[in-house]
């Protein structure tokens, strides 16, 4: 991934994609002092681009340091990165962290750095396909207590116990898993999250402990627009059975539907169908 042509904005300048490096002795790298963005370009426009920028740096607020650009700043800077690399459709990823100043748990002086890169990503599927559903594991891991750990921050640290879940599920041949959280509900996925449907109403767990993604809301919006009641609350892992449809949201999976839970099945449906339709108008660049 790093051996590519292209541009990388890393502390206020566009250099190289192969240039765009860090020491090893980094306290981000080390103790995970780290948070992240993931993005889409849709047409040439990043989809609530300000929403991410702002959601990096609360992120980092979390972690206890400030990245040293503003919200517009932090705007600019993907727009020229997009600009850079001659994209328009394109995944957008920012990361900010605590540099190699000092080498320990406590890293007071250290400098924060942001860097921001972009690539082609495109959905990977046809609606067709997409209205197959993806087939999801179980996890074995949990969504840690909101005392445990800034659950709302998009922190790396966090993406451990994702990472090796996803690597579990693949491995056994599914897309991805679900994770319930520490109570034993409902959480989300490795990297989007959840929503099921029944009786013509769509049900998703409150985002409490866990990532409330911008694609989550913006579904939820939608689906008011589209006069379908949404329900937040506390799911079961024993009620997915009474579920028929069921869908995950994020940045990169935008909307894509389910058949398969561990041992639960769903038909994606009509539903599903114009909740997906209905993103991918949304993202699309309005006429000014
Ligand atoms: N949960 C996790 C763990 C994620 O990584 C993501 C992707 N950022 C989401 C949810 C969905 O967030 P968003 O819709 O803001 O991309």
């Amino acid at each position: 991934f790093h051996d590519r042509d292209g541009f990388i904005w890393m502390d206020g300048k566009l250099v190289p994609w192969r240039e765009a490096q860090v020491h090893v002795l980094t306290h981000g790298l080390h103790y995970g002092s780290c948070v992240f963005e993931g993005e889409r370009a849709y047409g040439g426009v990043i989809y609530k681009s300000t929403e991410h920028s702002a959601r990096l740096r609360t992120s980092a607020e979390l972690l206890d340091f400030e990245i040293p650009f503003s919200v517009a700043e932090i705007d600019a800077a993907k727009a020229a990165v997009l600009k850079a690399n001659d994209q328009i459709d394109a995944y957008i990823r920012p990361v900010a962290w605590r540099g190699s100043e000092m080498m320990g748990v406590s890293a007071q002086d250290n400098t924060i750095h942001l860097a921001i890169a972009s690539w082609v990503w495109p959905s990977y599927f046809d609606p067709a396909t997409k209205m197959k559903g993806i087939r999801m594991d179980m996890a074995d891991y949990r969504r840690p207590d909101p005392a445990t750990a800034p659950s709302t921050s998009k922190a790396a640290g966090l993406y451990m116990i994702c990472t090796i879940s996803k690597h579990r599920a693949e491995k056994k041949g599914y897309a991805d898993a679900l994770m319930l959280d520490w109570q034993g509900r409902v959480a989300e996925c490795t990297g989007a999250n959840v929503f099921f449907i029944k009786d013509g109403q769509v049900h998703t767990p409150k985002a409490d402990c866990f990532l409330d993604g911008i694609t989550r809301r913006t579904v939820i919006d939608l689906c008011k627009k589209r006069g379908f009641e949404v329900i937040e609350r506390r799911i079961m892992p024993e009620e997915l059975s009474s579920f028929n449809e069921c869908f995950i949201t994020g940045t990169a999976a935008e909307v894509t539907p389910v058949s398969e839970i561990g041992p639960y099945r769903f038909t994606p449906g009509n539903m599903s169908k114009v909740i997906m339709e209905d993103y991918s108008a949304e993202v699309l660049p309005k006429a000014a």
